[in-house]
């Protein structure tokens, strides 16, 4: 298999399986982000989320940051690794940023770095996920998974960010570090990876190497010694059994790589049905105009809801209806997106995809909460409470005429003109 052979599996099968993956950290604004990448070295993200919002409520800006002592910071997150240094470089850091960038975090990564506390990775991460910067921040993770699949020959995480940067095409550059670490976080783990429930075992190097063998060697260990007393006796019985390797069972075998039998995990479905009355909402979209059911009476309403602005899924999904818009036009549907993104990250990914239609802002999740699509997911074995991508066509009447839960994002265009057919 060659290099690029490796690149194009692995990037294909996450961006089919897994087309969301960002951040575990909580954040609202480039400045939670920065704070909380900071505090997330040598730490976990859960105890990171643990500690921010007590201290983002008291210090809720830059210049509220500024102005406190790196003793009182301390307080907030005295349960985190390194408290003491970590305390001091936010406070200095929040000092340069008002001092030298109006107190804004800047998108450049040589402007990042002169930020106390953050170092290359830190940068990498705040510019990918505030600025959707292709950069490729390499933590141990990363790095780690990187190597064992054969994505890179690394000895240094800057080696890393290198081999990966010139292999992963840009588009996918900031998805793609999202995607190494979770597969390290809960899959390829640093002990003992898990091969045997791995989707990326086709394209892995470490895989192709040591396949399942280690923990087959380890469970014949086991079969021999507690069928010592049976072998001896067949021993007695005939010396050419003597050289006969111990067998591991067939069932043994079964139980090591078999995938683990789980309870098929069910997302979260909206309550709501077709029939139902559609809830009313109002929100401003990209452009600042406010957009309102009430204000698309006597239209087909295409409500679209889908977890991140840029992220592959929604770009897809959101291509996919801005190359069927003049059919779906010209059918009396009217499209309208909507997420939890702001109306400037909105703007962003209108403008880089050219999207005709409104992307609403709604930052509160009112809408969100109203048409019931927030709850639990699955996203790489993991389950957590997310935006459920689900699409209504709300009718003239403002009547539900249909639910669609199972979205294919790469058709989702074709699939509402299905509807009309
Ligand atoms: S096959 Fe094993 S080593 Fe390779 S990526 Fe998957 S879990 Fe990691």
């Amino acid at each position: 298999m060659t290099l690029k052979e490796r690149y194009n599996g692995v990037i294909d099968y996450f961006k089919t399986h897994v087309p969301v993956a960002e951040t575990e950290l909580h954040y609202t604004n480039p400045y939670e982000l920065i704070v909380a990448v900071i505090l997330s070295a040598q730490c976990t993200d859960k105890r990171i989320n643990q500690v921010t919002p007590k201290l983002f409520r008291d210090y809720p800006t830059v210049e509220a940051l500024a102005s406190a002592s790196s003793e009182t910071i301390f307080q907030y997150i005295r349960s985190v690794s390194y408290p003491n240094n970590k305390a001091k470089h936010l406070v200095n850091m929040a000092n340069m940023l008002l001092k030298d960038f109006n107190g804004i975090v800047p998108s450049e990564r040589e402007d990042l770095v002169k930020l106390p506390g953050v170092g290359r990775k830190t940068a990498n991460v705040v510019a990918s996920v505030i600025y959707d910067k292709p950069t490729m921040a390499v933590d141990t993770h990363v790095f780690r998974v990187s190597n064992r699949i054969g994505l890179t020959k690394a000895k240094t995480p800057l080696q890393s960010e290198t081999q990966l940067v010139k292999y992963i095409p840009e588009q996918y550059i900031a998805t793609a570090h999202h995607w190494l670490i979770l597969h390290g976080r809960y899959i390829c783990l640093a002990r003992t990876p898990k091969c045997e429930v791995c989707p990326l075992t086709k394209w892995c190097q470490y895989f192709q190497k040591n396949g399942l063998k280690s923990k087959i060697n380890l469970t014949m260990k086991k079969v021999t010694v507690t069928k010592k007393t049976t072998t001896k006796v067949v021993e007695n019985k005939t010396t050419t059994m003597k050289k006969a390797k111990p067998v591991v069972s067939a069932t043994a075998i079964k139980k090591i790589t078999a995938t683990p039998q789980k309870a098929k995990f069910k997302p979260h479905a909206t309550s709501l049905q077709v029939g139902d009355k559609a809830p009313a909402f109002k929100a401003k979209d990209q452009f600042g105009e406010v957009v309102s059911l009430a204000g698309l009476k006597g239209k087909q309403v295409v409500l679209y809801f889908y977890p991140k602005d840029n992220t592959p899924g929604c770009t897809l999904e959101a291509c996919s209806l801005r190359d069927e818009y003049q059919f779906l036009n010209k059918k009396n549907f009217v499209v309208v997106g909507v997420s939890a993104d702001d109306e400037k990250s909105h703007q962003k990914f209108s403008d880089k995809f050219q999207l005709p239609f409104s992307l609403l802002a709604d930052t509160d999740k009112k809408i969100i909460q109203d048409y019931d699509v927030f709850g639990k997911k699955q996203f790489m074995g993991r389950v957590f409470d997310g935006v459920i991508r689900t699409t209504f066509v709300i009718n003239e009447k403002g009547v539900i005429s249909h639910i669609i839960q199972d979205v294919k994002t790469k058709e989702h265009g074709k699939q509402i003109l299905a509807l009309s057919k």
